[in-house]
């Protein structure tokens, strides 16, 4: 056996060890719980559990904790022990089926929106048999699902896996009309039991070095640069993109690869990307469940894998001004238990039938709720890329490609299609034009790209959970599955073939307005948007509402994936945390401004003062000498530096406002939207002169690393 495939999932209680280690009848039993969810009896738990800790130890782990997803976005563990005492003084190992499958964390200090008050704060912890146990760091880690007592979800799993069953429930039912209207040798879904969400995230981020990064308090409070001008050199050569990686870097990626593969996660794609510092990872897709957990797990161990090269890695969605930020692309698509991918152009026209109903299922549910997925992609830190001077744009699109968008036109207006071949097309009637991937694959300023085979979507940021957008998507989608299912169950069979094509039809000519092929950056298109109607919520604070209005409720509650209570919450807490991150970052730059950067500018101008005082003296005798430069710099940055005051003064004010705000429990609506129009503002004047300030002082007097020092700091 090679290296990799020795390591390879070697952290992982994955199907072939259990497999190996448990008796046959439990393996079993385990098997069903995992794939058709049938309920784990506790005599069975406990045989898993032993297997497990057995397992773990040989592999010198000591605890197990409940992994979960708590609404911060980030992971949770809190790690017990597997020594049970005995009576002789000394301990064995012990892990029952019950603290394998439940758990109860005392978990009262993560957010809960509302939802729990902190006297019945308990939540409980539940075992997701459908993600793999995994070691990391000396534990056994068990992915659970967290909700409070009151069976509310209070993480970000719950909603995906039921998201997750909503989509198969819906899908299902389309693919079993496909399957009672079309022969057997026709048909690629014969005996398909389940569809799956499958996803896979490609990963922005970037490293600088540690010691720089110490020197920046606001990349260590806040994730991103507060302050700084630009450098001399930024990413306008393109020649970081796919460059060729720096030893330090290489060297991060191989050790960061290998300790992905050890629990198990397809770490495949590794590249320099646009921006100095900047890189990507992409994973092989997995299940949208997997792809979560494994998402939240690369960005950890980038994290941790960074500082053993004495590196930092940034995760933050726009750490430097002017160049660009990091992203994740969430590719997503629908694939059959049987391996069947749905969004698939298939061989036959019945196939093809099916891909033109999911195609056009997708694009009436990006246009009807495209709000939704606009807020999945919302955070302060994502306000930077969506809607600023960098792409993809807030306003939510489709790209479809050139040949497949003149498909439906053709279909849409009953003519031929005129491509390299000439044809009519009819729904379950001729077959789709071949169209190679590549060229669908073009357009890279698209939100939501049709890729082939999947969807891209672009908009998410590089720190978010992709849980949130994949329950969005996966939701949206089945309701328009719920409709389409819902009309066509009641079409006679011989009626199938035609109601399909009418509502192919139908439905791209009332949806089509979503589809945009061209440049999304362009300022045609925000024009041409607001002509079609299209929604343009440009910051976080504007696009939130859209989670709690009564189309939202209903929507998510009809698939059970969120009640009204949890869309609350949720809209609570993310509004909530817009406001504390901008809080946060404002606070960071009054401190760097107030302690830092003024007394530099005095310092400096000291020097000069008194570098003048001495120049004029010497001008009595010698009346040639030229103090023209010092008193011009002296003039810039003593006027400067007063701006730099007022400015300060103004965003200091601003902030004694909205504690103000705060105190008198206004409308957190209102209290984010003062800090997004007012505190942000506010920053942003303030760093304009700071920047300006800073190609000015002498470098030796300005505390700040430079951005040029950040962004090539990795030699
Ligand atoms: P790029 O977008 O950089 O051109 P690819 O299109 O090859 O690269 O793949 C990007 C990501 O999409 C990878 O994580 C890949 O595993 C994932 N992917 C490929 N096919 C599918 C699919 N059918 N469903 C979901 N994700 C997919
Ligand atoms: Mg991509």
């Amino acid at each position: 056996m090679n290296k990799i495939n020795h390591l390879f999932g070697s952290m992982v209680f994955n199907d072939a060890v259990m497999k190996s280690r448990l008796p046959k009848d439990s393996y079993k039993a385990l098997k069903k719980t995992i794939e058709h969810g049938v309920r784990l009896e506790l005599d069975v738990a406990n045989v898993v559990a032993n297997a497990m800790k057995d397992w773990a130890v040989e592999k010198g782990a000591t605890h197990y904790t409940h992994w979960f997803q708590p609404m911060t976005g980030a992971t949770a563990e809190k790690h017990d022990s597997f020594i049970s005492p005995q009576n002789d003084g000394g301990v064995i190992m012990e892990f029952s089926g019950k603290s394998l499958v439940h758990g109860e964390p005392d978990a009262s200090s993560f957010p809960s929106g509302g939802i729990r008050a902190t006297f019945e704060a308990r939540g409980y912890t539940i075992w997701d048999t459908t993600s793999y146990a995994f070691i990391k760091d000396g534990s056994l880690c068990i992915p659970t699902a967290f909700c409070s007592y009151t069976g509310e979800a209070l993480d970000k799993k719950t909603p995906l896996l039921r998201s997750m069953e909503a989509i198969n429930k819906q899908a299902m039912r389309i693919l079993k009309l496909f399957e009672a209207n079309t022969s057997p040798d026709k048909c690629n879904c014969n005996g398909v039991e389940r569809v799956i969400a499958q996803v896979g995230a490609e990963q922005e981020y970037f490293l600088i070095d540690a010691e720089i990064f110490k020197k920046r308090p606001d990349l260590v409070f806040a994730g991103r640069t507060l302050l700084g001008a630009p450098p001399p050199k930024g990413q306008e050569l393109d020649d970081h993109y796919f460059g060729v990686l720096k030893p330090r870097v290489s060297a991060f990626m191989k050790e960061l690869d290998e300790e992905l593969w050890k629990l198990g996660i397809y770490s495949c794609t590794k590249h320099n990307e646009v921006a100095p510092a900047q890189h990507e990872l992409a994973p092989i897709f997995t299940t949208a469940n997997i792809a979560t957990d494994h998402n939240q797990l690369t960005m950890e161990i980038m994290k941790i894998v960074a500082r053993r090269h004495g590196l930092v890695c940034l995760l933050h969605e726009k750490p430097f001004a002017g160049i660009n930020g990091s992203g994740k692309h969430n590719n997503w698509s629908l694939s059959t238990d049987t391996g069947v991918n749905l969004l698939q152009p298939g061989s036959t026209p019945y196939e093809n039938a099916q891909f033109l109903l999911f195609l056009t299922a997708i694009i009436k549910s990006v246009d009807t709720h495209q709000d939704l997925l606009r807020v999945s992609a919302a955070s302060a830190g994502n306000d930077h890329r969506l809607g600023a001077n960098e792409a993809p744009p807030a306003i939510i699109s489709i790209f479809l490609g050139e040949e497949l968008t003149e498909i439906l036109e053709a279909i849409e207006t009953g003519t031929r299609y005129k491509g390299k071949e000439e044809i009519q097309m009819e729904i379950g009637v001729t077959t789709l034009p071949h169209f190679p991937k590549d060229t669908t694959d073009r357009n890279r300023t698209s939100p939501f790209a049709f890729t082939g085979n999947k969807f891209e979507f672009r908009m998410l940021g590089s720190a978010f959970s992709i849980s949130g957008p994949n329950i969005t998507l996966n939701t949206i989608v089945a309701e328009s599955l719920r409709q389409f299912a819902d009309e066509l169950e009641n079409s006679s069979p011989a009626d199938f073939k035609k109601n399909l094509a009418k509502m192919i039809k139908t439905t791209f000519t009332k949806h089509k307005r979503i589809v945009f092929n061209g440049d999304n950056y362009s300022d045609e298109w925000v024009t041409e948007a607001v002509n079609r109607g299209l929604s343009n919520h440009k910051s976080t604070v504007e696009a939130l509402p859209a989670l709690i209005r009564d189309d939202s409720f209903t929507l998510f509650e009809t698939h059970g994936v969120f009640t009204k209570t949890e869309l609350q919450s949720r809209f609570e807490i993310r509004i909530a945390n817009y406001a504390k991150t901008i809080n946060i970052e404002a606070l960071t730059m009054v401190n760097l401004v107030k302690n830092e950067i003024l007394p530099a500018c005095m310092e400096y101008q000291d020097v000069l003062a008194k570098l003048l005082e001495r120049k004029i003296a010497l001008k009595q005798h010698v009346s040639e000498l030229d103090i023209s430069a010092e008193k011009h710099l002296m003039r810039n940055i003593s006027t400067l530096t007063a701006k730099l005051l007022t400015k300060l003064i103004v965003l200091e004010s601003t902030l004694a406002e909205s504690s103000e705000n705060l105190a008198m429990q206004n409308d957190v609506q209102d209290y984010a939207k003062f800090y997004r129009e007012s505190v942000f503002t506010a920053m942003c004047e303030l760093r304009l002169v700071a920047d300006e300030l800073e190609t000015l002082v002498a470098k030796k007097y300005w505390p700040l690393p430079s951005y040029a020092a950040l962004l090539y700091s990795v030699v």
